[in-house]
């Protein structure tokens, strides 16, 4: 099976989802668990999630054009449907 070099030690990016609003996002899922950055609870491991990026805060000292940091969001706050699957 292909590297998939989205994922990291505590998620698995498992496809695309459809969020409510209609927008398409790569939704994960947990393989640790996993705090929701909106409501506070725990994303149990294996729970479908989606992540939100945000552009953080640039220090004036940092020469980096791009710095974003992803957020998970539980599918309670942010419910999504997959649609894709890239296993
Ligand atoms: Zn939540």
């Amino acid at each position: 099976m292909a590297k998939e070099r989205q994922s990291d030690s505590k998620s698995h990016r498992v496809g695309r989802a459809t969020l409510e609003t209609g927008v398409v996002t790569s939704a994960y899922r947990a393989a640790v668990e996993i705090t929701c950055n909106q409501c506070g609870r725990t994303i149990a491991e294996g729970e479908l999630f989606s992540r939100q990026t945000r552009r953080a805060p640039l220090h004036a000292h940092i020469q980096t054009t791009a710095v974003m940091t992803t957020e998970p969001i539980c599918a309670t706050c942010r419910p999504l449907r997959l649609e894709t699957t890239s296993e």
